[in-house]
């Protein structure tokens, strides 16, 4: 059975984006990276990472530095206990100034060709893996390979604008890191390992792309839980009601019903007007009950 793959952009999905990453030592994991990897592996999913680096068409960095930055980047994901199974690069751009890399390719997102490269190579199954990415070109190139795909929108940082994407195609799920893209990931497979979508053809647009702010997140669960008690809490001390006045009032006039009869009893009063009394604050108390269960079942 082929394998399935999570393909994966690389600048402000995995790392943090300075510009053009031109130095190893400027490698900076986004927060949860490595355990949003690790659940994915865990998964059964290959990890496969996709990037266009035209910064080497343009004579801002080699192949060479390339490589020793994506070296730092797997000795990153080692120390955290994760891996990728492959980095594929697409070092072309038609308007490079380094003449060998200065072309068109087929590598290059929003085409498809490094996830073809890499199922072709890890004998993937494109219709059972997703492509997650912040920008629209890496959504496009998912769809384009048949995969489902997944928009990263990181949550205060500037949008990431669609350079040479068709922006009407839409991710099947939008999130805001890695580690709910994974989570998702792993429960649509759990849900539905059959639901796999037809590869259309290339660069028509899906029509109802869905988006759905996940708010799956433990940290948010937890906040909205607190809320949720609080509110609660509050709701203990704002129990005031009509019944509830009229039910103590009841009570106390009961009460005084009853000590009136005491009195009645010491003082020898005549014992007609005793017994109303008794009767009187027996009504009181059966009233003021009445008046406490009413309450309690609104
Ligand atoms: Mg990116």
């Amino acid at each position: 059975m082929a394998n399935k793959a999570v393909f994966l952009d690389r600048d402000r999905t995995l790392i943090e984006d300075p510009g053009y990453l031109s130095a190893p030592e400027a490698v900076k994991l986004l927060p949860g990276v490595d355990l949003a990897l690790k659940s994915l592996a865990g998964a059964g999913f290959k990890i496969v990472v996709v990037t266009n680096q035209s910064g080497i068409a343009r004579g801002l960095l080699t192949e060479e530095t390339l490589e020793k930055i994506h070296g730092e980047l797997r000795r990153q994901l080692a120390a955290g206990g994760a891996h990728v199974d492959a980095i594929h690069y697409c070092p072309f751009h038609p308007e490079g100034t380094v003449e060998q890399y200065a072309k068109e390719s087929e590598l290059r997102k929003p085409r498809p060709g490094m996830l073809l490269q890499a199922a072709e190579e890890l004998d993937i199954d494109l219709s059972r893996s997703w492509m997650v990415g912040d920008s629209p070109r890496d959504v496009e190139a998912g769809y384009r390979a048949g995969c489902r795909t997944i928009r990263v929108r990181i949550p205060d940082a500037s949008p990431t604008v669609g350079q040479e994407s068709d922006e009407s195609v839409q991710a099947d799920f939008t999130v805001r890191n890695l580690v709910e893209a994974a989570r998702l990931i792993i429960r649509q497979a759990d849900a539905a390992p059959a639901a796999a979508p037809t590869a259309a053809p290339a660069a028509s647009p899906r029509p109802n792309g869905r988006e759905e702010d996940l708010m799956h997140d433990s940290e948010v669960r937890r906040e909205i839980l607190r809320y949720v008690r609080h509110l609660a809490r509050a709701g203990q001390h704002e129990e005031f009601s009509f019944l509830k006045l009229a039910g103590g009032i009841a009570q106390i006039l009961a009460l005084l019903a009853l000590l009136n009869v005491f009195w009645r009893l010491l003082s020898e009063a005549p014992a007609q007007q005793t017994v109303v009394w008794a009767l009187i604050a027996v009504f009181l108390q059966t009233f003021a009950l009445s008046l406490f269960v009413l309450h309690r079942n609104r």
